[in-house]
């Protein structure tokens, strides 16, 4: 049976990463270190979702740290849950759910049928398949535990460690709220999430800089992938001090945190308000003619070119209005072309103007600000 189960089981990875947004299937991991014993049953009121706040544990192998240290003699004993997830949507069962752990204080630890700690990860990757792990872990302990799957709202249900804290006391931690939030996770889409699951949910863009100061040729001054990069703050997102000397190129980009690295190696991640950009990679829309003048749509920079979709999703026009809440037209598909007329920065995309048949005013994200465009120019 241990055989089909295994077999089952890569079924369904497989399909998950076919089939996007589907959620990720996770084979749970067994670790026996905390004795049996050790606690009695807890009445089923709450399934408690924490992460680590160790930030100095964030590489490939932290989910391996953080549970053999919290498995270790003594050390269970001064504090415990019964999942981990990390390293990649991994996820270990360290003690029995149902039972008593001891990871969100006096009030809540009793009525706590499950506790699950997230290990941190720098990588983007990783993280996206360790929160996918953990909600679906989370509303999974829900089900068994006949639990509602509902994220800290009143009565029983998911809690944050944080609702805890401010409404049961004995408890002053707020995770894992700062840390979903540094990679770019509500709390609004951690409620969503929960509620229903991570399959159905699109993906949003990545948060909008504030204030996007974009460059004469339309890429945004704020860095993108792959460009050199100077760091002007002193500490990463988890409030270590840096101190390597500049430059560093930037790994990877999500929202308002950047993986740094420094001769190829995973070096550190830090908020992209602190980094200057010494010399990027890539312009990826032409240089405008004539900024600022007439013959484009009011508040866009005038420019004339050709594009060209590439990819296979096709990109989805709007209507007489730009950014992602106007109107909905067709989808441009693969190998479409349109001649536009100027571009804009909203939303976190750069957009560009061009004229229907009908002579409607019409608009398309041609790239989201740090990444790469989806046609070619002309
Ligand atoms: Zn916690």
């Amino acid at each position: 049976m241990r055989k089909f189960n295994k077999y089952l089981y890569s079924i369904l990875i497989v399909v998950g990463m076919l089939v996007p947004g589907l959620a990720q299937a996770y084979e749970l991991e067994y670790n026996h270190n905390i004795p049996g014993n050790l606690t009695g049953y807890a009445t089923p009121n709450y399934v408690v979702g924490h992460e680590s706040g160790n930030g100095n544990n964030v590489g490939p192998n932290s989910l391996e740290n953080e549970v053999n240290y919290m498995t270790r003699y003594p050390n269970y004993l001064n504090a415990n849950v019964t999942h981990w997830v990390g390293s990649g949507g991994r996820v270990i069962q360290i003690q029995v759910p149902g039972k008593v752990s001891w990871g969100a204080g006096a009030n809540a630890n009793w009525q706590s049928y499950a506790q699950v700690e997230l290990a941190r990860t720098n990588d983007y990757n990783t993280f996206q398949k360790d929160y996918a792990s953990y909600v679906e872990l989370l509303r999974d302990l829900a089900g068994k535990g006949g639990i509602p799957k509902a994220l800290d709202e009143g009565g029983r249900g998911i809690k944050t460690h944080r609702w805890i804290s401010w409404n049961l006391g004995g408890t002053d931690h707020t995770d894992p709220y700062g840390y979903l939030n540094s990679w770019g996770v509500s709390e609004a889409k951690f409620k969503s999430d929960i509620k229903n699951g991570i399959s159905g949910v699109t993906p949003k863009p990545n948060p909008v800089p504030t204030n996007p100061t974009v460059k004469p040729d339309g890429s945004a001054a704020i860095p993108s992938k792959g460009d050199t990069v100077n760091f002007t703050g002193t500490k990463d997102i988890y409030g270590t001090n840096l101190w390597v000397s500049n430059p560093y190129q930037v790994k990877e980009i999500s929202g308002n945190r950047a993986v740094l690295t420094k001769n190829g190696g995973i070096f550190a991640a830090v908020n992209v308000k602190d980094l200057k950009v010494v010399s990027s990679t890539k312009p990826t829309t032409p240089k405008p003619t004539t900024p600022n003048s007439s013959g484009t749509y009011s508040g866009f920079t005038k420019e004339t070119a050709k594009f060209t979709v590439t990819v296979n999703e096709g990109v989805q026009a709007r209507v007489n209005g730009y950014g992602l809440n106007a109107k909905k037209g067709g989808v441009l598909q693969r190998n479409q072309a349109i001649n536009y007329d100027g571009w804009a920065a909203r939303d976190g995309y750069i957009w560009v103007h061009y004229k229907g048949y009908s002579g409607d005013d019409l608009f398309i994200p041609v790239r989201p600000i740090n990444q790469n465009a989806w046609g070619t120019f002309k």
